[in-house]
């Protein structure tokens, strides 16, 4: 993490985390580490095209937004920065591709999460998810609360059936989630607005994507209105929408092939560099630190 005053910290690996627990029978048993308190808070478990995960919490209520990796591995990273699926009350998906939606069904299973997804995502994705005993749907521009938490979310443009960003309310503060969008929208631009923590995608370099080895038509689908927002459309939205209390940013989905830190960096830097705005950049491979809210 970066704080624009300077201080830098870095995560360990992942592949030093301890093996969890595995529950002794799969149906509806947790790990046998016990819930933690929570606290309001966020943690990038895993962001890029191999599988996102977030973990939320307001401090009462713990969400889970997106699985896109196995199940194992949400439990791992979660153990990871001290908490377990025990503090999960339930897991959010924004949209039905593998990369968000791959660990939910086993999850969901085996903690007995309900799952809030808009119908139309509930039907794209219904086999890869299995069965799940709780769908409850939600309707984007629609708020709605799960226990204490509130969330707001809106649509967003990208090639899936229904894709959502999602705005929470957290100690007082709105926190901002859009990534997965190939274009900023007024109504993204609407919603994210007067947050104190952003995630965002910050997906390519522009250079580095059509030089690349991706094929035309998946370059073409990546820089499109439905596709990714390049590490200059990311610019552009945070040069609108940062403000005095914009307390954290954190740039999410990163190209492993098409991008690298330094260059998210380099764009993103001069837009931050007057404000006390702490700056991250979500790794693939490591779970971020938890970011207090
Ligand atoms: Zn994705
Ligand atoms: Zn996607």
């Amino acid at each position: 993490m970066i704080l624009c005053g300077g201080r830098v910290a870095s995560d360990t690996p992942v592949s030093a985390d301890p093996m969890p627990r595995r529950p002794a029978a799969k149906k509806f048993t947790r790990p046998s580490v016990p819930a933690a308190p929570l606290s309001p808070a966020i943690c990038m478990l895993a962001s890029g095209s191999k599988g996102n995960a977030i973990y939320l919490s307001d401090g009462q209520t713990g969400l889970l937004i997106d699985a896109g990796l196995s199940g194992v591995q949400i439990e791992r990273r979660l153990l990871r920065r001290g908490l377990s699926p025990s503090n999960l009350d339930a897991i959010l998906v924004s949209h039905e591709h593998s990369d968000h939606i791959r660990g939910v069904g086993v999850l969901a299973r085996r903690y007995h999460l309900p799952v809030y997804i808009t119908s139309k995502t509930a039907q794209a994705s219904a086999r890869q998810l299995g069965n799940i005993d709780k769908i409850i749907n939600f309707t984007c521009g629609k708020p709605f609360k799960v226990n204490t938490l509130n969330i707001h979310p809106f649509s967003i443009s990208h090639d899936a059936v229904d894709p959502s960003g999602f705005i929470f309310q957290v100690n007082g503060k709105k926190v901002g989630l859009a990534t997965d969008l190939g274009i900023v929208t007024h109504l993204v631009r609407k919603h994210l607005s007067g947050c104190a923590v952003l995630i965002l995608e910050a997906n390519h370099d522009p250079e580095m994507l059509i030089n690349g080895p991706y094929p035309w038509p998946l370059k073409q689908r990546v820089q499109g209105r439905a596709g990714h927002l390049s590490n200059m459309d990311t610019g552009h939205l945070l040069a609108e929408v940062a403000h005095d209390c914009l307390q954290h940013i954190v740039l999410a989905h990163l190209s492993e092939t098409n991008n690298t830190p330094e260059k998210v960096l380099d764009a993103i830097l001069p837009v931050v560099t007057d404000r006390k705005i702490a700056l991250s950049v979500a790794s693939q491979s490591r779970c971020g630190q938890l970011i207090d809210i």
